[in-house]
């Protein structure tokens, strides 16, 4: 008991949540809140998805929430996770465990009913608090209300042991540092991820990729990453980020708030990253990368050096927001500015031209049309897309030419 309240928070008063809660109440006080839902309503955040801890053996779980009939997913019954659905929504109920056995990937958990050894298996202070969803009260084991409202990231336990037990508890120590590590930050802590860093060998990429996004994505990630650089963390999946790339960050985030710009995913790795297509692709791969992300940061990464110039025609090929990533990302700061005013209040204009009309202006159809087009488009790029009567003047002026070429050919 901590004497701390949850407070008031929409997810609590959802119907839902009160059906699932009434029918999981058992004698040991659960079900409970636990995790991100409670740290963030802690600190009057949104919050996304809801997890409960309860001390039901999975199979109780389901049998209880059919009975009350309310929809239950044997989402993960080995490892003990129940889903339940409500109103579209779902909530994640998972059986209390202790660890038995741990190979630095997966752990081997036993069922149990102690919070405290339940909260203990959690990886930091401030993700082990649980809340009574009736009553509101919070269960604080480790010291977490206070690291939270201290901005500290902390290990429970041993953080070289912590570490061993599950290495990607590394990435995801430097992801919460980005998110709510306001205060000191705990050199222990630090020390140990170095010296873990041989461990990440072992995990998937595509799973340090995972918390990668998720740390770039975060409103401020420049010192987590200055301090992943200054500690080797990057040697052993990225390489290529060094500390000239964490200050170019740090900059572009400053960049990010002096034009109100939201953070661009693709942008903020590609500063980590240098200007060379072929790294940028590679990089790609050995992340694996969606294609979407793929091809994002390829046409960033192969723009042109942009100025006032160019910066509406490198957006008209490829999109406003790709353009202002590349304004961003690879502009002088003497064109910076004048870039992004280029693309505020603009919109991508629409090109009017089409090979029907070429043809009416005299063209034969055949593959001439599409040449031609192509060329009208370029010089109206080119000319800063001026209205459809100039459009029509470049058209006739380019068929004029096409069939004088054609004739002296
Ligand atoms: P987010 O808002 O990013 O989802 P979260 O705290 O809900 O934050 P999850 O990754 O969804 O984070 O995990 C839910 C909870 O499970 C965590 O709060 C933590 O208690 C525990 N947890 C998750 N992954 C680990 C891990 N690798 N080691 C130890 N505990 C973990
Ligand atoms: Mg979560």
């Amino acid at each position: 008991m901590s004497g701390v309240q949850l407070g008031d928070a929409e997810w609590r008063e959802a119907e839902g949540l009160k059906r699932i809660v009434a029918a999981l109440r058992d004698e040991h006080g659960g079900p409970r809140i636990v995790g991100g839902a409670v740290r963030d309503s802690l600190l009057r955040l949104p919050v996304s998805d809801i997890d409960l801890a309860t001390t039901l053996i999975p199979e109780a779980v389901v049998d209880r929430l059919e009975a009350a009939r309310i929809k239950a997913i044997p989402t993960g019954i080995d490892h003990g996770t129940v889903t339940a659905v409500t109103d579209g929504k779902n909530y994640e109920i998972t059986t209390l465990r202790r660890d038995v056995a741990t190979d630095g990937r997966r752990a081997t958990v036993e069922f149990a009913t102690d919070w405290r050894e339940d909260a203990s298996r959690r990886d930091f202070t401030i993700n082990a608090l649980y809340a009574d969803p009736v009553t509101g009260e919070i269960f604080d084991y480790f010291g977490g209300l206070a690291d939270l409202d201290a901005g500290i990231v902390r290990f429970i336990g041993d953080p070289d042991q912590r570490i061993a037990e599950d290495y990607l508890r590394i990435l995801r120590y430097f992801r919460f540092l980005a998110r709510y590590g306001h205060g000191a930050v705990d050199a222990e802590a630090v020390a140990a991820c170095a010296r873990g860093v041989h461990g990440l060998t072992a995990l998937s990429r595509e799973r340090i990729a995972q918390e990668l996004t998720k740390l770039l994505s975060s409103p401020d990630p420049s010192r987590p990453i200055s301090l992943m650089v200054g500690n080797g963390i990057f040697s052993t999946f990225l390489p290529e980020v060094n500390a000239e790339a964490a200050l170019i960050l740090t900059a572009h985030v400053k960049r990010e708030a002096e034009f109100a710009q939201p953070a661009s995913l693709p942008a903020r790795l590609l500063t980590l990253l240098p200007k060379d297509v072929d790294t940028v692709d590679r990089v790609a791969a050995r992340l694996k990368l969606s294609n979407r992300m793929r091809e994002a940061l390829a046409l960033r990464v192969s723009a042109p050096p942009p100025d006032e110039s160019n910066i509406r025609a490198l957006a008209y090929r490829c999109g406003v927001e790709c353009a202002r990533d590349v304004a961003m990302l690879y502009a002088d700061g003497s064109h910076l500015a004048g870039c992004m005013k280029k693309l505020t209040d603009w919109d991508i204009p629409l090109f009017g031209i089409k090979g029907g009309d070429l043809i009416a202006l005299g063209l034969p159809a055949g593959p001439l049309v599409a040449k031609t087009l192509q060329a009208v488009e370029a010089i109206w790029i080119d000319e800063d897309f001026p209205p459809e009567i100039r459009q029509v003047a470049i058209a006739r002026a380019s068929v004029a030419e096409a069939l004088s070429a054609a004739r002296n050919a």
